[in-house]
């Protein structure tokens, strides 16, 4: 569904989403009501439709090879999985005891707190190459459900935690969208909008695309993205969360976190597959 710039897509009614742009504080406490609602008959189906289909199919573990009935990652690979933990609750760095770090209460982010549900190191490196690279989509439900899992440790339904945010995956510069065929971050974003029955809107157009990330030095990278990042409508008074493969340096995010933030947004979150150590601590 397309309506006034927004590319929508939720699990529940979809004309309930229909008066975003305008009305965003009334889009939130609507999306609370539907929280409310019990689960739509359809979209339980859909749901055992796919995972049935799921037992069907032959499949191995993506790291082990191991047959797996119901995963693309098996129990005891996804536990040795690299976790960054206690992490600073805003950039989901390392931080003794959890506390907000020291770069967070010097320079504070745009974005208030960021959880992340691996570090970005073997083999979770691997996995989302594969999935970026390599084009191998499964890969992109495995990643949307490692980040559930992350978030349920944080708030078990997100959608019933008072004001339940809106999703917003990363976009990728039109150049790159086109050159790739899918958007990786729009792939976890749909699997958590499943999971959590949260409403999702590619609310954000990347307006620069710059050299590729990968390619810069660390400090280069700041400069590259700002203002790399525009809201294609209002988003008053939204709790947005901010939905990607990677946060590398966190200079992306905090991009367009700021544009959340200009259009309206109340508070701006990052939920992230991995997290980048900075260097020396990988
Ligand atoms: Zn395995
Ligand atoms: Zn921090």
């Amino acid at each position: 569904m397309s309506r006034g710039g927004f590319a929508l897509s939720n699990p529940r009614s979809t004309a309930f989403y229909n008066d975003l742009r305008a009305h965003g504080a009334a889009f939130a406490r609507r999306c609370a009501q539907a929280a409310a609602e019990p689960a739509r008959p359809a979209a339980a189906w859909t749901e055992l439709a796919r995972r049935q289909l799921r037992r069907l199919l032959p499949q191995n573990c993506a790291l082990c090879a191991a047959p797996v009935p119901d995963a693309l990652v098996c129990t005891a690979c996804a536990a040795a999985l690299p976790t960054i933990h206690p992490a600073c609750p805003r950039c989901a760095l390392p931080s003794p005891g959890g506390a907000v770090c020291g770069a967070c209460l010097a320079h504070p982010p745009p974005f208030t707190a960021t959880l992340a549900a691996h570090a970005y190191a073997f083999p979770v490196d691997r996995l989302l190459q594969a999935l970026k690279y390599g084009g191998q989509i499964a890969l992109g439900e495995w990643a949307g459900e490692t980040l559930a899992a992350r978030v349920r440790r944080e708030a078990p339904d997100p959608a019933r935690a008072g004001e339940p945010p809106l999703l917003v995956p990363l976009p990728l510069a039109p150049a790159r969208q086109r050159q790739r065929g899918f958007n990786q971050a729009q792939l976890v974003a749909h699997a958590l909008a499943r999971e959590f029955a949260l409403p999702l809107a590619a609310a954000l157009l990347r307006t620069r695309a710059g050299p590729p990330q990968a390619a810069l030095p660390w400090q280069a990278r700041l400069g590259n993205v700002r203002g790399a990042f525009v809201a294609r409508g209002r988003l008053d008074g939204l709790a947005v969360v901010l939905v990607d493969d990677v946060m590398t340096t966190g200079a992306t995010l905090a991009a367009a976190a700021a544009a959340a933030l200009a259009a309206g947004a109340r508070r701006v979150d990052c939920w992230v597959v991995a997290r980048t150590l900075p260097p020396g601590q990988s």
